[in-house]
């Protein structure tokens, strides 16, 4: 598994102001859309491509085109659904698909409510937004669902990530030969009691869409 911490000062900058308490649900919205089009730029370094060659006005010029199936992106509702805008601007003619996972706060496990893919997912490019790798249980548990449809390879477009949660990843598909890239914009310190990521910017999902 390869993990790759966005290291530039505008992906901290707006980081930042998402941590910050004062920062109001639209302006969170607006930011968590600025950050994820800027991780999505490192996500998709090895987006598959085909070799083409157009016709310039003036001679031939070869080049690359996105290939065939085209890659699928996965919110993990609810908070991820925060985070598809921002992706899709960068990748337009990308599948959508729909991941409806709750995390037990008694348990801190993952439970699938909803799910709207494709199928037969055999050989496909997926790109998983969850904006806070926490435990790792949820993304663990919308890998493997994944990976049993036949996705190829995962890479997950994460906030926020804990070392807890990289390690879980790590434990839970050792060996299994999947290649798995984690992107995020900042790895933070530890989790608390309660599973939530410290110092972190809180409950995601809340602080996109306030509290219901
Ligand atoms: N989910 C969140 O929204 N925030 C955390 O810190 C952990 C999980």
């Amino acid at each position: 598994m390869e993990t790759l911490v966005v290291d530039h000062p505008l992906v901290t900058h707006k980081l930042t102001a998402l941590r910050d308490i004062r920062t109001d649900s639209p302006t969170f919205r607006r930011l968590t859309d600025e950050l994820v089009t800027l991780l999505a730029y490192e996500a998709t370094r090895d987006v598959k491509t085909t070799e083409v060659t157009v016709n310039t006005p003036l001679a031939q010029a070869h080049g690359l085109r996105l290939a065939r199936p085209a890659p699928l992106v996965v919110p993990i509702l609810r908070a991820g659904l925060g985070m598809l805008d921002g992706m899709t601007r960068l990748l337009p003619t990308a599948e959508v698909g729909f991941l409806g996972m709750i995390r037990d706060e008694g348990t801190l496990k993952a439970q699938t409510y909803a799910t709207r893919l494709p199928e037969d997912l055999s050989g496909r490019q997926c790109f998983v937004l969850d904006p806070m790798l926490a435990t790792g249980g949820t993304l663990a548990a919308a890998l493997s669902l994944l990976f049993d449809r036949g996705v190829l390879d995962v890479t997950a477009i994460c906030l926020l990530a804990a070392p807890e949660g990289l390690s879980r990843l790590e434990r839970t598909f050792a060996g299994s030969g999947h290649p798995i890239k984690v992107v995020t914009a900042a790895l933070d310190e530890r989790l608390n009691e309660n599973g939530y990521i410290v110092p972190g910017l809180g409950d995601a999902g809340d602080r996109l869409y306030g509290v219901v």
